[in-house]
């Protein structure tokens, strides 16, 4: 199933590699995609698409499948709690987002079927159960160490297009030291079958610092209620997580009937930082993996920066020089947007999450 050499391998499934992978496919190259996951896998998300990220996604996939969508479709904006006493502000997309051909509308998705769908329609072959261990440099080769189904492998591209999202093993083997000053933020989150005296169609913020050192939210997933917290290193989630559970018990009207599932995952700092990490050579990292975020909204990013990096590696093969220098020019757009919203987060709530104590 894996052949010995490539033009290109991308690594990662999720909206940064499927963003790569469309935009390499189609002009005649070897190319690869892995995941160490199983397809489709859950990632851990509102799943919430921007009017930019549904922007990108019809221009580059087509229209959004309603097999990817989940009720209530339209969401219309952040609901946000600045402190446990605080009424509602509502914060529209618009707030966030200043191209007037955007609409207003965010759409509620299913991240695995969305993810699935995105990198199924990019044209370029997966191979699922499918880790990165590392990579090395053997002339102008380089030398990608895989797992696949239990069996060591390597092969050999041109270009590494790292795509792998928070805890990018692509990142760690290509930028040694850099990892020391990544600050990872604990998540977790619980599905419920219930009620809420929150109307469906919003995605709710809290900020207080007693159920959240990061900040905490609540949505809906069809027939489901999803709440969220994270808090720092070193904190326990799963007390911060009782404290906001017992916030939306109290102050909410929430009732579960049964709890569905649960899970947890990291997020960083790197975009709220202006700490990227863009490549080296011919080896380029999109999405998360190269801190691109727009505090908190990650997936059109994660789109435009595999964009980038896909199209980079084709002006590349033209001229010999390396990807990352076209990567760091195409980028230097979307590393604006994200401190732009960063700042206009910080002024409107009086803290970034990504950076708060
Ligand atoms: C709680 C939470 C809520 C969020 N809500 C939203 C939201 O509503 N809207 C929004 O726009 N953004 C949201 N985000 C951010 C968004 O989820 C991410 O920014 C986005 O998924 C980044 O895409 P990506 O392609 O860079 O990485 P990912 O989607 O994480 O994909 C990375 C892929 O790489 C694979 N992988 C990892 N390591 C390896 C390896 N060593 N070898 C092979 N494969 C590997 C993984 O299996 C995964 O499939 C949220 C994030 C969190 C944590």
């Amino acid at each position: 199933m894996l052949k010995d050499k490539y033009d290109v391998v991308i690594v990662g499934s999720g909206p940064a590699g499927a963003g790569a992978a469309k935009a390499v496919a189609g002009h005649g190259l070897s190319a690869l995609m892995v995941d160490k996951a199983t397809l489709p896998r859950y990632k851990m998300c509102s799943g919430i698409l921007f009017p930019s990220a549904v922007k990108a996604i019809t221009d580059e996939f087509g229209e959004l499948p309603e097999s990817v969508l989940c009720e209530p479709v339209v969401i219309k904006g952040g609901r946000v709690f600045v402190d446990v006493d605080s009424p509602a502000m509502d914060a529209p997309f618009s707030v966030f987002e200043d191209d007037p051909e955007l609409g207003d509308d965010g759409i509620n998705t299913d991240r695995a079927a969305l993810d699935h769908w995105l990198s199924m329609k990019a044209g370029v072959p997966i191979v699922d159960k499918c880790l990165l261990k590392g990579f090395r440099r053997e002339g102008n080769e380089i030398v990608v160490e895989l797992r696949h189904e239990g069996l060591s492998a390597e092969v050999r591209t041109k270009y590494l297009i790292g795509a792998d999202g928070t805890r990018s093993a692509v990142r760690e083997a290509a930028a040694g030291d850099f990892e020391k000053d990544v600050r990872l933020i604990p998540n977790y989150e619980e599905w419920y079958t219930g009620k809420i005296d929150l109307e469906p169609g919003w995605l709710y913020m809290f900020f207080d610092r007693s159920i959240t050192g990061y900040f905490a939210t609540i949505f809906h997933k069809d027939d489901q209620i999803v709440a969220v917290t994270g808090t720092k290193q070193g904190e326990s989630v799963k007390d911060m997580f009782a404290a906001f559970r017992s916030h939306l018990e109290e102050k909410h009207g929430l009732v579960v009937e049964k709890k569905v599932t649960q899970a947890g995952c990291s997020v960083h700092d790197m975009s709220a930082k202006e700490n990227y990490f863009l490549g080296d050579g011919n080896v380029v990292l999109a999405g998360e993996a190269g801190g691109f975020n727009r505090c908190g909204e990650g997936i059109t990013s994660a789109l435009v920066s595999g964009k980038a990096a896909g199209e980079s590696v084709l002006a590349s093969l033209d001229s010999g020089r390396a990807a990352v220098d076209y990567y760091t020019k195409a980028v230097a757009a979307e590393i604006e947007t994200c401190t732009k919203v960063n700042r206009t987060i910080e002024a409107a709530v009086g803290l970034n999450p990504f950076t708060r104590d």
